[in-house]
């Protein structure tokens, strides 16, 4: 049997054209012609007014924070389960990461514990839509409302998700994506952070092109980065858009493929079909392994590598880091739903190459291991 990889994306568009075209205009740079295409066409499918193309999605985030002035003395909310990438633009800022728990059946955060968590030094809640559900944004909204709070977005796992039809990225102040290969669409590595506020837009454009300023060019009144993304990654991310229905669509046949073979298998918890608010696209298939299962997500994901099969663990919690202990963050705290997620969740191959064949490969394999 040949292996199966975790993620495998599909690049059988228009992508090999368009990056002719690059090659042979000699546009290869960030001032190529698909970068504001692709900010354009992003931003539109996104219902937002303007989109700013990085580099990738975590320095999508550290504009986000850096845009909206968060710094030293600030605090912001976010889920303690969730890629590095959302604290590490906090701390960078100078502010201090707040987090909380999350929901055992969602595995997004737990907007109920929120609320509490807000001091008069918050100034943001950074939501992140874990895995392929979105988070329960109406509750958030209501709370940054009340308080007067930024909303971050982290939409980096929800191209094409929507929450009550709407659609995902086009929440709160500012909302961020990422285009690595395993999120639903792909420029290699890339990223782009979407508003409807000009003054946000124009902050964020200064900031990934390193605050030159237009009339006096080498004069820093700021301090920005290079973020910016090349001709050669827009390019591909214009021909990704172009099948951002076909390839939502695809992933959410494997979701349900998975959870027709896996259904009845005793000792996982599979992830939820749909919410109230939304269906899942599936950007991974998450497995949770419960609590009669007698080992953790290493032993199962070794045992499963040593049958060729790809996996990725969960997140491990950002309270749990040793980067921040060592920094005096999270002392004392305890989040036992993430906790648990952490060390009993995994995810199988879900990539969008995936065929019917090496879904029911692994389907197989899975419940073999378990036993
Ligand atoms: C992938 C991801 C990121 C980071 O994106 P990169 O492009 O890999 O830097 C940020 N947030 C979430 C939730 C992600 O899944």
């Amino acid at each position: 049997m040949n292996p199966i990889p975790v993620n495998e994306p599909l690049l059988d568009g228009n992508e090999k054209k368009y990056l002719i075209q690059c090659i042979d205009t000699g546009w290869i740079s960030s001032e190529g012609p698909f970068v504001k295409q692709l900010e354009e066409e992003f931003a539109a499918r996104v219902g937002r007014k303007y989109g700013i193309a990085v580099s990738n999605g975590s320095v999508a985030l550290d504009a986000a924070v850096a845009a909206l002035d968060i710094s030293h003395g600030d605090e912001v909310i976010l889920p303690t389960f969730t890629i590095i990438s959302c604290a590490a633009a906090i701390v960078r800022a100078g502010a201090v990461p707040v987090v909380v728990d999350s929901d055992p059946v969602t595995w997004n955060m737990d907007v109920s514990q929120v609320e509490a968590k807000i001091t008069p030094r918050t100034k943001a809640i950074m939501v992140v839509h874990i895995y392929g559900l979105p988070v329960d944004m109406d509750s958030v909204l209501n709370l940054a409302d009340k308080y007067g709070l930024y909303v971050i977005e982290d939409a980096a796992e929800m191209h094409g998700q929507t929450y009550k039809n709407r659609p995902c990225g086009s929440f709160g102040d500012i909302s961020t994506f990422s285009f690595y290969p395993n999120k639903h669409i792909t420029t290699g590595e890339g990223g782009i952070i979407v508003t409807d506020n000009p003054q946000l837009a124009a902050r964020c454009q200064s900031l990934r092109n390193l605050c030159f300023q237009p009339q006096k060019r080498f004069i820093h009144e700021e301090l920005g980065w290079n973020m910016r993304m090349s001709n050669l990654q827009a390019a591909l991310g214009v021909a990704q858009l172009e099948r951002l229905d076909e390839f939502v669509n695809r992933k959410h046949w494997i979701g349900q493929r998975y959870t027709e073979l896996l259904a009845d298998t005793p000792g996982i918890q599979l992830p939820l079909a749909k919410t109230d608010y939304a269906e899942n696209i599936y950007w991974v298939y998450g497995i949770v392994l419960k609590d009669e299962v007698p080992f953790d997500a290493e032993v199962a994901m070794r045992r499963l590598a040593d049958l060729k099969i790809g996996t990725r663990p969960f997140f491990w919690c950002m309270h749990e880091q040793p980067v921040f202990r060592k920094m005096g963050l999270f002392e004392d705290a305890s989040y036992p739903v993430a906790e648990k997620l952490a060390r009993r969740g995994f995810y199988v191959p879900s990539g969008l190459a995936l065929t019917e064949e090496q879904i029911e490969q692994v389907a197989g394999t899975l419940r073999e291991v378990l036993q």
